[in-house]
């Protein structure tokens, strides 16, 4: 059938919707929101695409997936075939699938979403990958002749798994240091159950494992070991991935009352020490059950924040941003289904002090009202304040979700490094190489919060600029 279309006919077939929860029964449950494409469906979305001779659409992915080669044997029903076809360049389609930025990368370039909706690769990366997995379960390449060389990465994020694979395809010996009891960086203490089930993570980070990479979790660089010990014990090369966990806070009065939370210690009580499964698991975290909270910040992760809020029992789930929404770096897709789940945003306006109780207890937060001015440095337009404007909103917990810096341990233990003055590694953008020698570094910590397919094409350029050295070395 599909040799048989036209690019015409093409065109004309619509963009398929992903099957999805309804939203008055996934904002009571932690389930995944997006259901993922049917056969059916998924074969006819990649006949959607027209095959370009020059396919635009693998410029705009920061690790070359051959998407248009995948989609075509999408298209003829060879669904392994096309999985073996993505995994030449990406090891975590699965996870890739569900949460990169598509609409801003591939699917921008897409030639057929100049006149129509683009091809909706991320949804049939999706699929492929959940059909391998489904079906014969995550296979994984053959690999090369050892070459005797060990590579130390430091994080188990994006950037770390990716550069890992990589190199272990290569041959190398590669060990995983991760400072937390879980492998998967953000992927599995920040991205909650609903976006990215943790079952796939796991699966795909097993992948790797099955092809011989080896993890030391509640391993922290520059407590248990330096950068520079990991190279006495014997480590030809090292790669630090160790992301942006500080989080940034508003620095306004009333911040240390009780029931003002960062988002990271929220998403990581209710992720990683599991109170989404309550009451399986009794995770000391803020009771939200009828209760109103407000999320400050536009961001991805400050729409995964409130949206828990809301699966937990908010009775009001508000997001407070200072733009309108227009300029909120979010996933439009992660907006659109907050708003769906009930989430109420209150836009252009800033938190300027938060009023607690005589116990120490959150009770309101003024916030003052903001316009938009000329755009700043981050080309937004800037948020300006309106002189006048305050009024208290009642809410019993607070969140802040305004961004992350980087965690200063490699800095302190790793003097000899060059860092900028917010502490992020400085690089050489073409080989991820520091100032140091045999030293690499990729994804947030480098580039503060960026996305995962970000951090995912750092660690693959970190993994062949490593091979070139060793191999220069030797
Ligand atoms: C809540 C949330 C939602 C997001 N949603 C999206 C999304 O939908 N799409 C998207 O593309 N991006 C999203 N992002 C951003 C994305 O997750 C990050 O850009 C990406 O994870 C960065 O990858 P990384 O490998 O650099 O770092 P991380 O994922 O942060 O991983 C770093 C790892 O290093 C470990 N580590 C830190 N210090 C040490 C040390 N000294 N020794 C050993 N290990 C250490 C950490 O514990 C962590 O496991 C989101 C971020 C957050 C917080
Ligand atoms: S640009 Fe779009 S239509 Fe062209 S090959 Fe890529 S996915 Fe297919």
């Amino acid at each position: 059938m599909a040799e048989k279309i036209s690019n015409k006919e093409r065109m004309k077939i619509p963009r398929q919707l992903m099957p999805e929860q309804n939203p008055e029964i996934r904002r009571t449950n932690f389930g995944e929101v997006n259901l993922g494409f049917t056969e059916e469906l998924a074969r006819m979305e990649a006949l959607r695409c027209i095959q370009c001779p020059k396919p635009t659409c693998v410029d705009g992915c920061p690790v070359g997936v051959k998407i248009n080669e995948f989609i075509a044997l999408v298209a003829e029903g060879d669904f392994l075939g096309a999985a073996e076809k993505m995994k030449e360049d990406n090891l975590l389609p699965a996870i890739c699938g569900r949460v990169c930025p598509q609409e801003e990368q591939c699917e921008i370039k897409c030639i057929v979403g100049k006149k129509n909706e683009p091809v909706a690769i991320g949804r049939l990366e999706r699929f492929v990958a959940d059909y391998e997995r489904e079906t014969v379960g995550i296979r994984v390449p053959n690999l090369k002749t050892k070459t005797g060389k060990r590579i130390a990465i430091v994080g188990s994020g994006p950037a770390g798994l990716s550069c890992a694979g990589d190199l272990i395809q290569m041959g190398h010996d590669v060990t995983v240091f991760e400072a937390l009891h879980e492998l998967g960086g953000v992927l599995i203490y920040g991205i909650p159950e609903f976006r990215l089930p943790k079952s796939i993570v796991k699966a795909e980070i097993e992948s790797l494992s099955k092809l011989g990479v080896e993890f030391k979790t509640n391993s922290v660089i520059g407590l248990t070991d330096t950068v520079d010990e990991l190279m006495q014990n014997g480590y030809d090369a090292v790669f630090i991935a160790v992301g942006a966990g500080l989080p940034y806070f508003l620095n306004i009065p009333g911040e240390n009352l009780n029931g003002v939370y960062s988002s990271n210690e929220f998403l990581t009580r209710v992720n990683l020490m599991k109170a989404y499964r309550f009451p399986e698991f009794d995770t000391p975290v803020f009771n939200c059950k009828d209760k109103s909270i407000a999320v400050f910040g536009g961001g991805n992760t400050a729409m995964d924040t409130v949206r828990i809020s809301k699966r937990l029992g908010a009775k009001n789930a508000y997001i407070i941003y200072r733009r309108s929404d227009v300029e909120m770096p979010a996933r439009a897709e992660e907006i659109h289904h907050a708003k769906e789940e009930g989430i109420e945003f209150i836009l252009l306006s800033n938190p300027v002090e938060f009023i607690g109780d005589e116990k120490g207890w959150l009770k309101t937060v003024m916030i003052q009202k903001m316009e938009l001015g000329e755009p700043d440095s981050s080309g937004r337009r800037r948020p300006i304040p309106i002189k006048g404007s305050e009024y208290e909103l009642p809410i019993d917990m607070a969140v802040i979700s305004i961004g992350n810096g980087s965690n200063p341990i490699i800095q302190k233990t790793t003097p000899d490094i060059q860092y900028n003055k917010w502490g992020n590694i400085l690089v050489d953008e073409k080989t991820m190489k520091t100032s140091k020698k045999g030293v690499f570094a990729g994804g947030d910590i480098v580039t503060g919060g960026a996305t995962v397919i970000l951090a995912m094409g750092a660690g693959r350029k970190a993994a062949a600029a490593i091979n070139d050295y060793l191999k220069s070395e030797s």
